[in-house]
């Protein structure tokens, strides 16, 4: 037995489509993995409780829990719809409470951000933003979103960034798609997600590998976005992670891009050259944000 007290951790990450869950302390000390799709609310938390409490039952009881979830979502402690799903267009999940369901059905302390905010924080401590003070994760999924820090601390804001909301130039000539945001149509996740890209080709991107338009587009969309996330908050490196960063060649055709938009205005040596020290890859591939929600639930079993 060690002196020092480590308890064992939860973390859950709940993304559109299926929830991942972790019990463990950290990348090299992962007990149980577990994922279960996502469903409605009351079924999906019932099945990720109830899965988390019978691996506390095998490995011995949880400190806390660790929640990072797809949004809009309400991450403030002090307010009385902390944990909340709040304006999400997914159908049942408006005003879930992700965070009071699961923390009464473990009897533990629950930490809670946003998927992308739970990324950055498994990236920071573990993955490709360690050392990095100021930095940002934006992942390319089905929907498009971004966290980060700066100065060390987590974004928030108001209520957080939203970042894959971001206006980006559409010639219409060269790009008639009208995008696919049900809010604003052409912004960078209406244009650039996954979803956008089965829209705009009639198929998914994993079947449009050998259409070179089909990402010399999706790079000039993604470098627009993170020329704008660069020029506002001027990280020291930002990470592109999700699904549709999969597609060989994507990431470099983006750091062409973006240097060329950045056009030498930004004086840093990490920002001169073909980037590959600023746009980078995730560290911890797709575990980035269930190891966050680790990092979240070590906070709330300090502050408990
Ligand atoms: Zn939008």
């Amino acid at each position: 037995m060690t002196g020092r007290l480590r308890p064992l951790l939860a973390g859950v990450e709940l993304g559109g489509t299926k929830v991942a869950c972790l019990v463990g302390t950290g990348p090299r000390d992962i007990r149980a993995e577990i994922r279960i799709p996502t469903t409605g609310p009351a079924e999906t938390l019932a099945r990720v409780g109830d899965a988390l409490a019978r691996a506390a039952d095998r490995l011995g009881p949880l400190g806390a829990l660790g929640v990072c979830c797809f949004g809009p979502v309400d991450p403030d402690p002090a307010s009385p719809t902390f944990g909340h799903v709040t304006t999400t267009p997914k159908p049942g999940w408006q005003g879930a409470d992700v965070a009071g369901t699961l923390g009464r059905r473990l009897g533990v302390p629950v930490g809670f951000d946003t998927d992308v905010n739970g990324a950055a924080l498994g990236e920071h401590r573990w993955g490709a933003a360690r050392g990095f003070r100021t930095f940002v994760y934006l992942t390319v999924g089905n929907g498009i979103g971004g966290g980060g820090m700066a100065e060390g601390r987590l974004l928030h804001g108001l209520v957080h960034p939203e970042m894959g909301h971001l206006p980006v130039p559409r010639d219409p000539e060269r790009d008639p798609f009208p995008g696919c945001c049900p809010f604003h149509g052409d912004c960078l996740e209406g244009l650039a997600s996954g979803t956008a890209l089965r829209q705009r080709w009639g198929r998914p991107g994993e079947e449009l590998r050998e259409r070179r338009e089909v990402w010399d587009l999706e790079a000039d969309y993604l470098a627009a976005g993170v020329t704008a996330i660069t020029l506002v908050l001027s990280p020291g490196r930002v990470i592109l992670g999700g699904g549709v960063m999969q597609a060989p060649g994507l990431l470099p055709r983006v750091r062409e891009r973006l240097a060329r938009r950045i056009a030498g205005y930004l004086r840093h040596p990490r920002l001169s050259g073909n980037l590959e020290d600023f746009l980078v890859a995730p560290g911890l591939g797709s575990r980035s944000g269930v190891l966050g929600a680790l990092v979240l639930a070590r906070r709330a079993w300090r502050g408990r």
